[in-house]
Protein backbone atom coordinates (compact mmCIF):
# COMPACT_ATOMS: atom_id res chain seq x y z
CA UNK A 1 0.00 0.00 0.00
CA UNK A 2 1.19 3.42 -0.88
CA UNK A 3 2.05 5.95 1.47
CA UNK A 4 -0.46 8.23 -0.20
CA UNK A 5 -3.58 5.35 0.38
CA UNK A 6 -2.41 5.42 3.87
CA UNK A 7 -2.92 9.42 4.33
CA UNK A 8 -6.26 9.15 3.04
CA UNK A 9 -7.46 6.30 5.08
CA UNK A 10 -6.32 8.52 8.19
CA UNK A 11 -8.62 11.32 6.51
CA UNK A 12 -11.23 9.10 6.29
CA UNK A 13 -11.39 8.61 10.26
CA UNK A 14 -14.14 10.48 11.56
CA UNK A 15 -12.67 13.88 12.90
CA UNK A 16 -12.97 13.48 16.49
CA UNK A 17 -11.33 10.67 16.50
CA UNK A 18 -8.72 11.43 14.14
CA UNK A 19 -8.42 14.75 16.27
CA UNK A 20 -6.81 12.78 19.62
CA UNK A 21 -5.25 11.04 17.31
CA UNK A 22 -3.27 13.34 15.54
CA UNK A 23 -3.03 15.46 19.12
CA UNK A 24 -1.15 11.97 20.89
CA UNK A 25 0.74 12.53 17.12
CA UNK A 26 2.00 15.73 17.84
CA UNK A 27 2.75 15.44 21.68
CA UNK A 28 3.55 12.20 22.57
CA UNK A 29 3.05 10.93 26.52
CA UNK A 30 5.57 8.74 27.90
CA UNK A 31 7.63 8.72 24.97
CA UNK A 32 11.81 8.22 25.63
CA UNK A 33 13.98 5.51 27.12
CA UNK A 34 13.99 5.06 30.88
CA UNK A 35 17.17 4.91 32.79
CA UNK A 36 16.82 1.15 34.02
CA UNK A 37 14.31 -0.74 32.59
CA UNK A 38 13.24 -3.88 34.40
CA UNK A 39 12.17 -4.86 30.38
CA UNK A 40 12.26 -3.76 27.19
CA UNK A 41 10.99 -5.34 23.93
CA UNK A 42 10.62 -4.72 20.71
CA UNK A 43 7.37 -4.48 18.20
CA UNK A 44 7.10 -4.41 14.51
CA UNK A 45 4.64 -5.02 12.18
CA UNK A 46 6.31 -5.56 8.98
CA UNK A 47 3.26 -4.58 6.87
CA UNK A 48 3.49 -1.11 7.37
CA UNK A 49 6.92 -0.12 8.58
CA UNK A 50 5.99 0.67 12.56
CA UNK A 51 8.53 -0.01 14.72
CA UNK A 52 7.34 0.42 18.84
CA UNK A 53 9.81 -0.32 22.00
CA UNK A 54 8.13 -0.91 25.41
CA UNK A 55 10.14 0.05 28.42
CA UNK A 56 9.07 -0.88 31.93
CA UNK A 57 9.73 -0.72 35.52
CA UNK A 58 7.87 -2.82 37.78
CA UNK A 59 7.02 -1.64 41.21
CA UNK A 60 6.07 -4.62 43.16
CA UNK A 61 2.66 -5.53 41.43
CA UNK A 62 2.21 -1.65 40.37
CA UNK A 63 3.76 -0.57 36.84
CA UNK A 64 6.21 1.90 37.85
CA UNK A 65 7.65 3.53 35.09
CA UNK A 66 6.49 2.83 31.38
CA UNK A 67 8.53 4.84 27.98
CA UNK A 68 8.33 3.77 24.31
CA UNK A 69 10.22 4.45 21.19
CA UNK A 70 9.13 4.03 18.07
CA UNK A 71 8.57 5.50 14.37
CA UNK A 72 6.08 4.34 11.81
CA UNK A 73 2.88 5.54 10.83
CA UNK A 74 0.39 7.89 12.99
CA UNK A 75 -1.65 5.61 13.87
CA UNK A 76 1.30 3.09 15.37
CA UNK A 77 2.77 5.80 17.54
CA UNK A 78 -0.03 7.49 18.80
CA UNK A 79 -1.87 4.14 20.01
CA UNK A 80 1.60 3.91 21.87
CA UNK A 81 1.43 7.44 23.30
CA UNK A 82 -2.23 6.60 24.29
CA UNK A 83 -1.39 3.84 25.73
CA UNK A 84 1.61 4.50 27.70
CA UNK A 85 -0.81 7.29 28.94
CA UNK A 86 -3.57 5.28 29.73
CA UNK A 87 -1.50 2.18 31.46
CA UNK A 88 1.25 4.38 33.77
CA UNK A 89 0.39 4.18 37.45
CA UNK A 90 -1.80 1.45 37.09
CA UNK A 91 -1.10 -1.94 38.41
CA UNK A 92 0.25 -4.51 35.92
CA UNK A 93 -3.43 -6.45 36.46
CA UNK A 94 -5.34 -3.30 35.43
CA UNK A 95 -2.41 -3.10 32.66
CA UNK A 96 -3.08 -6.35 31.51
CA UNK A 97 -6.92 -5.86 31.52
CA UNK A 98 -6.53 -2.77 29.66
CA UNK A 99 -4.49 -4.73 26.82
CA UNK A 100 -7.05 -8.08 27.01
CA UNK A 101 -10.04 -4.57 26.18
CA UNK A 102 -8.37 -2.41 23.98
CA UNK A 103 -7.36 -5.68 21.36
CA UNK A 104 -11.00 -7.12 21.76
CA UNK A 105 -12.35 -3.57 20.44
CA UNK A 106 -9.99 -3.79 17.65
CA UNK A 107 -11.31 -6.63 16.38
CA UNK A 108 -14.69 -6.11 16.85
CA UNK A 109 -15.80 -7.96 20.07
CA UNK A 110 -19.22 -6.72 21.54
CA UNK A 111 -19.72 -6.37 25.00
CA UNK A 112 -16.88 -3.82 25.49
CA UNK A 113 -17.41 -0.96 28.00
CA UNK A 114 -16.36 1.87 26.45
CA UNK A 115 -16.28 4.21 29.39
CA UNK A 116 -13.27 1.75 30.62
CA UNK A 117 -11.52 2.65 27.75
CA UNK A 118 -12.01 5.86 27.72
CA UNK A 119 -10.29 8.17 24.82
CA UNK A 120 -8.65 4.66 23.36
CA UNK A 121 -11.91 4.33 22.11
CA UNK A 122 -10.56 6.73 19.36
CA UNK A 123 -8.57 4.02 18.22
CA UNK A 124 -12.17 1.92 17.20
CA UNK A 125 -12.33 4.23 13.80
CA UNK A 126 -9.30 2.29 12.24
CA UNK A 127 -11.32 -0.93 12.00
CA UNK A 128 -12.64 0.88 8.99
CA UNK A 129 -9.29 -0.53 7.74
CA UNK A 130 -8.58 -3.92 8.44
CA UNK A 131 -4.62 -3.40 7.25
CA UNK A 132 -4.19 -1.13 9.78
CA UNK A 133 -5.41 -3.10 13.48
CA UNK A 134 -1.95 -4.02 13.62
CA UNK A 135 -1.10 -0.41 13.55
CA UNK A 136 -2.89 0.28 16.00
CA UNK A 137 -2.38 -3.12 18.48
CA UNK A 138 1.35 -3.14 17.87
CA UNK A 139 1.97 -1.50 20.98
CA UNK A 140 -0.46 -3.32 22.59
CA UNK A 141 0.94 -6.36 22.05
CA UNK A 142 4.59 -5.21 22.83
CA UNK A 143 3.88 -4.26 26.08
CA UNK A 144 2.38 -7.35 26.85
CA UNK A 145 5.69 -9.10 26.09
CA UNK A 146 7.64 -6.32 28.42
CA UNK A 147 5.21 -7.09 30.97
CA UNK A 148 5.42 -10.97 30.71
CA UNK A 149 9.56 -10.18 30.43
CA UNK A 150 9.51 -7.78 33.31
CA UNK A 151 7.41 -10.38 35.52
CA UNK A 152 9.72 -13.36 34.83
ZN1 LIG B 1 1.21 1.57 10.58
Amino acid sequence: MSSEEFRQQEAELDELYRDIIIDHYRHPRHKGRLTAPSASHEGLNPLCGDEVTVEVVLDGTDLGEIGYTGSGCSISQSSASMMAEAVAGKSVAEAHRLIADFTAMMRGDEGIDPDALGDLEALSGVRKFPVRIKCATLAWHTLAQALKEASA
